[in-house]
């Protein structure tokens, strides 16, 4: 076997000098510290309780929102949203007046951390659950775009699609030996992460990042026997990986929170409704949890942009919003985006962020609450900011200087490749 290429590269700003091992970072997508906790304390993640027992255990700070693909982008580039450009699902575009998603990799104004290691003679895989993710992440690693650079991304949810020309490897379900999972499951997570153990067992990959789905997290607590059993199935996936002897790091895009009234039902601001109520029509409230996948969330998240009708005073409208119940944070758009490390251009003129168990809609017909009936557990604020971060090697000093002080999850391969003493 070749060992791994240890050629260090730089990417946005930052230099990475990878060790002769496979390296794996997983975000677990959705896990709060609290779901970790409920696991270990029952005895669920024997893997995960070494990791934190030899190597590092901690908290870290996620990128603003707090969505999902906002922070694998950041977790990918090493940088904040500011410097990457996604922002969520979706943004309004002012000078073409519509609604954009942004599935598309073009969005992505930053290189990967992938792309770069591919190139630097890493074997690089990334597999993600879902596959709007994978076409983001594999930007410059894998395909006609990515000539010549050879890494693999692959998806969970359209595994049996893989091809050579525009995944890097086909046959996938014969290698990891299982077949393609439904994507509204606790399968589809586990899934992926057995594929990084099957690459890195083939010989594959030897750099690999493996990012999880958030399905088990909206629909059930930390303490939810369901939940338990996920994080079983995840814990002997890290046994599998760590028996191979790889550095691995982890962490989380995000946390989950209730966002339920006491007395049941979802806690939604209309925030689109309540501002025509009070200024007249005009306003455009943008909600970037939006996707394809409303069964997680119903699109309702803690986080929300509001375009004014012009000519767009913002000033009375962020002092009023700032006073409704529920609501935390309000910044106009410059603010926001010093603050909150976002691109101003894909910003609006207001960025609201809610409460803990508190969720920010724009009308009661757009919204299908019917997709929440179960109860309603969703992020994208403050309160799912703080997420887990975890190496399974002890820290140099001065990386455990900087995890004891303001660690970003998007340092984690800064942390696994740099900071490990190995
Ligand atoms: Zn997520």
């Amino acid at each position: 076997m070749t060992p791994p290429a240890t050629t260090p590269f730089v990417v946005n700003g930052r230099r990475y000098a990878p060790p002769a091992r496979p390296a794996v970072v997983i975000c677990l997508d959705g896990s709060s510290d609290e779901y970790l906790d409920a696991a270990l304390d029952r005895g669920r993640m024997p893997h995960l309780q070494r990791m934190a027992r030899d190597g590092y255990r901690g908290l870290a700070r996620s990128a603003l929102p707090s969505f999902t693909n906002v922070n694998n982008a950041s977790i990918a580039t090493g940088a904040p949203p500011a410097v990457h450009g996604i922002v969520g699902n979706y943004f309004y575009d002012a000078a073409s007046g519509q609604e954009v998603m942004m599935n598309s990799p073009t969005f992505l104004r930053a290189e990967t951390i992938f792309a770069a290691a591919a190139r630097s003679g890493r074997r690089v895989a990334v597999v993600s659950a879902k596959e709007k993710l994978r076409k983001l992440l594999a930007q410059g690693l894998v395909g006609p775009e990515a000539p010549g650079v050879g890494g693999i991304a692959v998806s969970s949810e359209k595994a049996h699609e893989a091809l050579v020309a525009t995944h890097g490897i086909e046959d996938l379900e014969r290698v990891v030996g299982l077949p393609t999972p439904p994507i509204y499951s606790g399968a589809a997570s586990l899934y992926v992460l057995e594929a990084g153990v099957a690459l890195l067992a083939r010989q594959r990959a030897d750099f690999l990042y493996l990012s999880t789905t958030d399905f088990i997290q909206h629909k059930f607590a930390p303490e939810a026997v369901e939940a338990l059993e996920f994080y079983g199935g995840i814990d002997a996936a890290l046994g599998r990986l760590l028996a191979q002897g790889a550095v691995v790091g982890l962490t989380a895009d995000h946390g989950m929170n209730a966002k339920q009234h006491p007395g049941g039902g979802p806690n939604v601001i209309y925030l689109e409704s309540a501002l025509t109520q009070q200024f007249g029509p005009g306003f455009r409230v943008i909600l970037p949890i939006t996707d394809p996948y409303v069964a997680h969330h119903g699109a309702l998240g803690s986080f929300a942009v509001v375009h004014l009708p012009p000519p767009g005073a913002a000033a009375p409208v962020r002092q009023w919003v700032s006073e409704l119940a529920g609501v935390t944070e309000v910044y106009d758009r410059s603010t926001a985006a010093r603050k909150l490390e976002l691109p101003e251009d894909r910003l609006g003129d207001l960025v609201v962020l809610a409460g803990r168990d508190v969720v920010l809609g724009r009308t009661p017909e757009w919204h299908d609450l019917a997709a929440v009936a179960g109860g309603l557990r969703s992020h994208g604020g403050r309160y799912e900011e703080m997420v887990p971060f975890l190496l399974s090697e002890p820290l140099r000093p001065a990386y455990a200087a900087r995890a004891a002080g303001d660690p970003r999850n998007f340092d984690i391969f800064d942390f696994v490749l740099n900071g490990t003493a190995l």
